[in-house]
């Protein structure tokens, strides 16, 4: 019997090697598999426009790497996350929504409506925003 800590390796990278080979959507978006309007992307991450805004701006920020969601042990994903807060702000100036103001969300989970399993921080700006949200 292997220890459970082996168990746990074995099944995230073969949770990894099925999503690569099955096709998570912003992986593919991150590869250019999947056509998106991609306003910046780098080495570590994509911002791209999202299929369904909510907002007259919505763009989604996403790592290159698969990440689920922040429900993942992400201690070694520091650096990249702090990188994609900074193109958050970056993003937001770019288009304008700095000044009046945006809203980020994360959605982790059925009860907060994540529907993609693909880590990704929304960015919404140029209407008047509600709290609390829905
Ligand atoms: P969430 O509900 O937080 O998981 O957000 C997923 C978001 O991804 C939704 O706002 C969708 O409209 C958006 N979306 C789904 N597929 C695509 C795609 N191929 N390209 C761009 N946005 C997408
Ligand atoms: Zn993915």
């Amino acid at each position: 019997m292997l220890p459970f800590p082996i168990k746990r390796l074995i099944f995230y990278a073969y949770w990894k090697g099925m999503m690569k080979m099955f096709g998570c959507t912003f992986c593919k978006v991150a590869a250019h598999e999947k056509p998106a309007r991609i306003f910046y992307e780098d080495e570590h991450c994509i911002v791209f426009q999202d299929t369904n805004p909510q907002a007259p701006v919505h763009m989604l920020v996403i790592p290159r790497k698969h990440i689920t969601s922040l429900n993942e042990n992400l201690d070694d994903d520091k650096m990249l996350l702090g990188h994609m807060m900074t193109v958050v702000g970056r993003m937001a100036k770019e288009q304008g929504i700095d000044g009046t103001g945006y809203r980020t969300v994360v959605n982790t989970n059925a009860e907060a409506g994540q529907t993609v399993f693909h880590l990704h921080i929304h960015i919404l700006g140029g209407r008047v925003m509600h709290w609390p949200p829905g």
